[in-house]
């Protein structure tokens, strides 16, 4: 017998195809879609389907479901971080940020990463799975239901910034984007969705070439090769000038200008040094860079910088004519960088276990 499809992660097209194989009119497609991406958990919910078409569909499909497993709301109420049970068991993290314009999304790709990035714990059990299209509309979907019963506005932007590296998993996240814009869907804007790479140079040509007008953001966090090798294995693939050309050609691809994303370590990347040779490399150049206080990760080793040092990295980037903001905090007490719930939980989890 044939195995179950996770409907969710089809495309409108994969839908069509297979609305056609079961001898249905090329319109029910976008009547299941519809039904999909506002969250409907069964076929027999499809109402406006032949009951007969709905039991076909069941047969061959199931719809893809996350279980929310902890949900933690910062003091100042300005974030919300979600954890969710994969139906494998796998566990993955969502935050919701809530800034005046709305709120964002930042979520997960994969489940942990195998990037190896020093300052970070989604990587410190490495990779294990890569997240289908479905498992990351189904983020989507979840938090928007939770925000919705709270009262509040739907998700208005997506960060592909949590767990995982999401050029890693190229095809499923390029999918999940063009999802997300379907008009008979969740119906947002390209402009609204926002890619974190730690720069796999030639995913970027690849995603350039798709043409999609979505933020691309990359995190640099160093001023040069040799200081980037200390933090992120990455940089022994790609140099910052590979980086730097991939960008350029995203920019004249796409028309939008790339983000640099920059956590400022204590005693690391934080001297006055570093700011001016990260300005020489960037002027000129398209771009906005984002500062980012390092978030203190139990176990990691590395510190965040102080509060004044951060202000002088800032203000010698602005004097050398580079747009720069400072990224503001959220969640500070809800362990809000990325994989860090996750961490905590799966460590209570082994620590249970080694007590029975
Ligand atoms: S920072 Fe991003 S790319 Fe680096 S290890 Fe963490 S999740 Fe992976």
């Amino acid at each position: 017998m044939r195995e179950k499809q996770d409907i969710l992660s089809l495309s409108l097209e994969e839908i069509q195809q297979a609305v056609q194989e079961l001898g249905q009119p090329h319109y029910r497609a976008q009547q299941i879609l519809q039904w999909l991406h506002r969250g409907i958990k069964s076929f027999d919910d499809m109402t406006d389907l032949p009951k007969a078409f709905r039991e076909l569909l069941a047969e061959r499909f199931y719809i893809v479901k996350l279980q929310m497993l902890d949900k933690r709301t910062s003091s100042a109420g300005d974030a919300t971080k979600y954890l969710f049970l994969l139906q494998d068991r796998n566990i993955i993290e969502s935050v919701v940020m809530r800034y005046k314009y709305g709120n964002s999304l930042c979520l997960s790709t994969q489940v942990g990463c195998r990037m190896g990035c020093k300052f970070c714990a989604s990587t410190i059990g490495g990779l294990v799975r890569n997240l289908s299209a479905g498992e990351m509309l189904a983020q989507v979907i979840e938090v928007n239901k939770d925000l919705e019963k709270g009262g509040e506005r739907k998700v208005g932007n997506i960060v592909l910034m949590g767990i995982g590296e999401p050029l890693d998993n190229y095809d499923n996240t390029v999918k999940f984007i063009k999802m997300m814009h379907y008009p008979m869907g969740l119906n947002m804007s390209y402009r609204r969705i926002t890619l974190s790479t730690c720069g796999l140079v030639p995913k970027m040509m690849d995603l350039a070439e798709e043409g999609l007008p979505i933020t691309l953001s990359i995190s640099l966090h160093a001023p040069n090769d040799e200081l980037r090798k200390l933090i992120m294995p990455v940089a022994s693939a790609y140099s910052i000038d590979e980086i730097l050309k991939a960008s350029r050609y995203y920019f004249k691809k796409t028309g939008r200008r790339v983000t640099f994303e920059y956590a400022l370590i204590s005693d690391l990347n934080d001297r006055e040094r570093d700011a001016i040779e990260l300005a020489r490399r960037l002027k000129g150049f398209p771009c906005h860079v984002n500062i980012i206080p390092l978030n203190n990760v139990r176990g990691l080793g590395y510190k965040r910088s102080s509060q004044a040092t951060v202000e002088r990295f800032v203000s010698l980037l602005k004097s050398q004519g580079i747009a720069v903001t400072k990224r503001r905090e959220l969640g500070l007490d809800i362990e809000g960088a990325c994989g860090q719930l996750r961490r905590s939980y799966l460590e209570r989890v082994e620590t249970r276990q080694d007590e029975r």
